[in-house]
């Protein structure tokens, strides 16, 4: 699909009146959509029309639905995807799922919910199919003379950006705009001459299309203005910090030199950040701002970034002061594990916990892991703390068992910092061992979207840690990619669904068909499933209705320090549903 072309669905269902309202629903949502009642129609549709994405009713009759969502995918090399329509009938969803079908739509889930999956799909499959992020280069020789004085690509950059505001507009997310150019580039160009500047450029362009990475959870866009400024879009942002994450990856990436027509060029940039809604609401200003902070940062110095606003800057020093009081809150032994139980459904037996850090600051109180897990990320120091919560959480396991409380499963949150290194497993296995627990006792919580940034990186890092014989459980799912089936390619146990289902499954109908759906896909794949954020009775029942295995929440218990985790297990304090 090239930029700003709308994605095209196919869909194969003899049920008209359905079809035709997805259609018009996804219409609505920027897609194209393509109604065929006939499984040949739909084979010679899909060779002609390359769509991005098949929807097929599951239950066509004489199998034709399942025999065409194989046929689609070999036909388009396992590239496209193909999402089946199924009832919620167990060996059809598990017929489906073995036909190779992408991600399921169980009825009587409505379709106003299904446009906005299909919408994650599409994007998700972008993202897959090109890992490096989007550019733009604007060619002198391909575009008007407008565009050649740099106006054109301002101006398409500048939609690009509104764009990125109306997504964000009703959130309370951030949109970072960053404005770099290279420092002294005259000098490159008046000393070697204006070609060997111009390769010079390209290969910056170059080096950021190849190596440059995007924090979790944001889309990133650059584009070359001509001449030697660039500007980048990140959105949505979901942590101000992201952007000054992205701008020190920039200036690490210039440290190694360019080598061009045998001249060997070091270059650095300058970088400009201005955030909406903090600094402006609107596009132009927003580049205008990161304009004027790029040449601040230029004062500081050059090879440097700098914030818009003062206020910004001075966020940036708090956090300085942050990152320098985490370096010593483990040795000044400020953090804490709490514990939060899970609970099988059936009985409310207490058969796991989860281990969640806590920073007792001593100046600023309790600080939640969402404030300073990020910051630990980008410092490196997750890696010592991840490993000091494993290795915490592991003698407390086999401390309960010692004194003769139930032998429980523990789980402890992995980050994406610590999954990347490598020698993980090594790593972990060393630890783990160090405690005395059987690693079968050890659950390792996972984000989708962990998995999902390098799939096949993520299937060896995965196998490497089945092979010590701990489980693996894939966190907050239903979040991000939306496609169960995907997650067959992983060796998981268990799938733990996000806590935005349940707090909407008692109000929303389309909610409780998708916890529904998560939850009949899970079990045919053979993975146990918890149901996070569990709060009320309701709930409960909802869960239990539909043989959820395991469940965590208020409704049961907070994260609580060891002694009162200790008490809940032997006993002494009942559940707080109880
Ligand atoms: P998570 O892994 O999804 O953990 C569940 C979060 O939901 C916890 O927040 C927990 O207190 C909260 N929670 C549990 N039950 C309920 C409920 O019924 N309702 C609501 N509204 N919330 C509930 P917490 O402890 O603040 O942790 C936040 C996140 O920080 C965790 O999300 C996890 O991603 C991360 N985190 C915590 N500890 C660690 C750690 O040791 N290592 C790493 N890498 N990340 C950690
Ligand atoms: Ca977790
Ligand atoms: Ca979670």
């Amino acid at each position: 699909m090239a930029p700003g072309e709308k994605p095209t669905v196919l869909i194969v269902d003899d049920d008209e009146a359905r079809s035709r309202s997805l259609s018009a629903e996804l219409e609505v949502h920027g897609f194209r959509a393509r109604i065929l009642d006939d499984d040949y129609a739909a084979l010679e549709a899909c060779r002609g029309l390359d769509p991005d994405l098949v929807v097929i009713n599951g239950s066509l009759p004489r199998r034709k639905g399942m025999d065409l969502c194989g046929a689609v995918r070999r036909e388009t090399h396992q590239l496209t995807p193909c999402l089946m329509i199924v009832p919620e009938d167990k060996d059809i969803i598990e017929d489906a799922i073995n036909s190779g079908a992408h991600d399921l739509l169980v009825l009587p889930e409505r379709c106003t919910a299904w446009a906005q999956r299909l919408r994650c799909i599409v994007q998700s499959q972008h993202r897959t199919s090109q890992a490096a992020p989007d550019v733009e280069v604007v060619e002198p020789s391909s575009v008007d003379s407008l565009a050649r004085s740099g106006f054109a690509s301002r101006r398409q950059f500048l939609q690009q950006v509104a764009t990125g505001l109306d997504r964000v507009r009703d959130t309370r997310q951030h949109v970072a705009v960053m404005f770099m150019d290279v420092d002294r580039f005259k000098q490159v160009n008046e000393s070697l001459g204006h070609a060997v500047g111009d390769t010079l450029l390209e290969s910056l362009a170059e080096r950021f299309r190849s190596g440059l990475t995007w924090p979790e959870g944001v889309e990133g866009h650059f584009v070359h203005f001509g001449g030697d400024e660039f500007a980048f879009l990140l959105t949505p942002l979901p942590h101000v910090q992201d952007a000054a994450k992205v701008g020190r990856q920039i200036l690490e990436m210039m440290k190694e030199p360019f080598e061009i027509d045998s001249h060997e060029i070091y270059a650095s940039v300058s970088i400009g950040i201005s955030i909406y809604p903090v600094d402006h609401l609107d596009a132009e200003s927003l580049l205008k701002s990161a304009e004027t902070a790029m040449y601040h940062a230029k004062e500081q110095g050059r090879s440097n970034l700098q914030f818009y606003s003062r206020s910004m800057n001075s966020m940036a020093f708090e956090r300085l002061t942050l990152e320098t009081s985490l370096r010593k809150a483990l040795e000044r032994e400020e953090l804490a594990v709490y514990y939060q139980p899970k609970v099988e459904v059936l009985t409310e037996r207490i058969v796991g916990m989860e281990a969640l850090i806590r920073w007792n600051h001593p100046d600023l109180g309790i600080i939640s892991p969402n404030q300073f897990i990020p910051i630990a990320e980008e410092t490196g120091l997750i890696e010592p703390i991840g490993e000091w919560v494993l290795e915490t959480a592991c003698r407390q396991c086999l401390a309960w068992e010692k004194s003769g409380l139930p032998r429980i499963q523990m789980a402890v949150n992995l980050s994406v910092e610590q999954m990347i290194k490598p020698g993980l497993a090594q790593k972990l296995s060393r630890i783990i061992r160090r405690t005395g627990l059987t690693p079968n006792r050890v659950e390792l919580e996972l984000t989708e979207s962990m998995l999902m940034r390098n799939v096949d990186d993520g299937v060896r890092i995965l196998q490497d840690l089945k092979r010590l014989g701990i489980r693996l459980a894939v966190d907050d799912f239903g979040t991000g990619y939306s496609s169960l089936t995907y997650l067959k390619r992983f060796p998981i146990d268990t799938l733990k669904i996000d806590r935005t289902f349940m707090r909407d499954i008692m109000v929303d109908p389309d909610d409780r068909s998708i916890t529904t759906a998560i939850l009949l896909m899970a079990h045919s794949l053979r993975l146990e499933v918890v149901a996070e954020g569990v709060e009320s009775q309701e709930q409960l029942k909802f869960l239990r209705e539909r043989n959820c295995d395991l469940a965590q929440g208020y409704l049961f218990s907070p994260p609580v320090p060891t002694q009162e985790a200790t008490d809940l297990l032997a006993g002494r304090t009942a559940l707080a549903n109880c």
